[in-house]
């Protein structure tokens, strides 16, 4: 499982396109997901992930990616979407 940032409130969790448990925010946007997806254990280690929600919470939002890196990140989402699993992720939301 992997663990990642929540964007909203810093906290660690399960799964970058989860609902996090401790403030519930759900990442929808495109932008919400691609930081989403970028801060987690695929790209960063535990210490870094920690440094992220220091951040946010401090700040109020994630930290900017680069544009290089973000480049990056909105190629692999583009990936993760076209895969499928976000149209997954989106029923669940649509049940509830
Ligand atoms: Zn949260």
């Amino acid at each position: 499982m992997t663990t990642a940032v929540c964007f909203h409130c810093g906290h660690l969790k399960f799964g970058s396109f989860k609902i996090c448990e401790h403030c519930q925010a759900r990442p929808c946007t495109d932008d919400e997901l691609i930081v989403s997806l970028a801060m987690s254990d695929h790209y960063f280690d535990q210490k870094s992930m920690e440094l992220m929600g220091d951040y946010i919470r401090e700040h109020g939002h994630p930290p900017k990616l680069d544009p290089n890196s973000e480049k990056t990140f909105r190629r692999n989402f583009e990936e993760v979407k076209a895969s499928g699993v976000l149209d997954q992720l989106f029923q669940d939301r649509d049940d509830s």
